[in-house]
């Protein structure tokens, strides 16, 4: 058994568990551990530094879950956009493909409890059925794979499925969505790496939600992923009482790009079971953008996107820079608030067309082309 498979098997995942380390009465602990599963790995849980610090809150269940236990159990409307069990096809030119049901820790803010977890096996025909979906249809150009988290999987069995990808001719990128850098940076091993590889491009979208999270561990793995060539990505969920604070969001983004981690997503907090107590005002994830953007490297700055209830996908919002404007003129203030205007390009009304001039049924596309060739 590899390393990173000993510190899973030594996870604080039963109910007698969760009452000897966390004082949780057992009338809770059992009603807590049925509606979503506890797995707190030793490595995450050597990070928690008081009861209720923000690496807490990620890992350990809480009795106040059990309050909106009836919220929507798929508030992206996910299952609705799933053609097989395994694909999530919400965009034109890309799916999810949930691979494992497996996480090395399960996060108490989770958006997909339906799907992730010890009771929801995925076995290798559903797997199949993903991959004869992508190869049956030419658009989907990106693929990214999900679930639960990839990098629980053994090398071998990633490797079969990277393997089935590239068989097919249309999958242009790859994308591995892992919660591992952050939470079991152990797995990343050289091994893994050699593998990964194999089969670029593959981009690496990790999840780092707060600062102490970024450790020399963490770091080693992020760094060894984008030394095998792996461009990595970080998606953020802003959550009341983790990092729901500007200082605390520009410290996480500087660090992350401190270990080649370049900030992609915040994401507003879905509305979902058991997890609405994270919930934060929209006004505070525009306040957070406002205090980025400017004051800090550009990289630093992700989107920060609602996932629109009911399945829309990402909507992006940023803070307000325009002032006013009119045809002439945009009032823009900046990150200090101070007030520029802008002259904007006035185009020329378009004349009344000649009456001799012949008529021609217009050629885009030859038009592109000329301008390309000079
Ligand atoms: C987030 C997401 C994607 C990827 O979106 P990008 O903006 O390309 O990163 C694809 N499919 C689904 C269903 C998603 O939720
Ligand atoms: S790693 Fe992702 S899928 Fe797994 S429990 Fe955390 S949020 Fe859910």
């Amino acid at each position: 058994m590899e390393y990173w498979q000993e510190l899973l098997r030594g996870s604080i995942e039963s109910e007698a568990q969760l009452i000897e380390r966390f004082g949780f009465k057992s009338e809770a602990a059992g009603k807590l551990n049925e509606f979503f599963q506890t797995r707190i790995n030793p490595y995450y849980l050597s990070l928690i530094r008081y009861k209720g610090d923000p690496i807490y809150l990620q890992a350990v269940p809480d009795e106040i879950e059990l309050d909106d236990i009836d919220a929507p159990d798929d508030p992206l409307n996910e299952d609705a956009m799933s053609p097989v069990p395994s694909i999530t096809h919400r965009y034109p030119d890309r799916v999810l493909f949930l691979v494992t049901s497996q996480c090395s820790m399960y996060c108490r803010f989770c958006t997909r409890k339906r799907k992730v977890g010890d009771s929801s096996k995925i076995s290798m025909k559903y797997i199949q059925e993903g991959l004869d979906y992508i190869a049956a249809h030419p658009e989907v150009r990106d693929v990214i794979l999900s679930g639960g988290d990839p990098l629980t999987l053994t090398d071998f069995m990633l490797e079969k499925i990277l393997k089935g990808l590239r068989e097919i001719p249309h999958v242009e990128i790859i994308r591995l969505g892992t919660k591992i850098p952050c939470v079991l940076p152990q797995r990343v091993t050289p091994k893994l790496c050699d593998m990964i590889k194999k089969y670029h491009p593959i981009y690496v979208n990790t999840h780092f939600n707060h600062p102490w999270e970024c450790t020399p561990e963490a770091k080693q793995a992020c760094e060894m992923l984008a030394d095998a060539g792996c461009p990595v990505g970080n998606q953020m969920v802003l959550m009341k009482g983790v990092n729901d604070n500007a200082e605390v969001v520009k410290e996480l983004m500087q660090k992350l790009l401190a270990m080649r981690v370049r900030p992609y997503y915040i994401y507003q907090a879905d509305i979902t079971k058991g997890a609405n107590h994270f919930r934060t005002p929209v006004k505070v994830g525009l306040e957070i953008m406002d205090k980025l953007r400017g004051w800090t490297s550009g990289l630093a700055i992700p989107y920060y996107v609602i996932d629109a209830p009911g399945g829309g996908g990402k909507i992006p919002l940023i803070p307000n820079y325009v002032v006013s404007h009119d045809e002439n003129t945009w009032v823009l203030r900046n990150y200090k608030y101070d007030i520029y205007s802008y002259p904007d390009v006035v185009e020329e009304k378009p004349k009344a067309p000649a009456k001799k001039r012949p008529i021609r049924a217009p050629r885009k596309k030859k038009v592109f082309a000329d301008k390309g060739e000079k």
